[in-house]
């Protein structure tokens, strides 16, 4: 889930930086809750990463965001493969 967070702060082109400062935390505070050896992943983050995938769902080449499977095909609500949507709805 954090590699996932990272890589899309990546793709956004978002530094840690940029990103504490949206939180409203500081540097320091968001370094030691997003780094690697967390043993507890903050809840922001992972609803962070639903919320982005979420907004993208499905890309052009039908690829699921969230898993980044082809394979699974669309789930009902065209949203994310079969599997997540599954997985998302319980
Ligand atoms: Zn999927």
């Amino acid at each position: 889930m954090l590699a996932r967070f990272k890589r899309i702060l990546k793709e956004e082109k978002i530094t840690s930086r940029e990103f504490a400062k949206l939180l409203g935390v500081t540097y320091p505070s968001f370094r030691s809750m997003t780094k690697k050896s967390s043993v507890v992943i903050p809840k922001w983050v992972t609803a962070f990463v639903i919320a982005y995938h979420l907004g993208k769902g499905i890309d052009d080449d039908g690829i699921c965001t969230f898993c980044e499977e082809k394979e699974n095909g669309f789930g009902e609500d065209g949203l994310f493969c079969k599997e997540c949507h599954k997985m998302l709805n319980g």
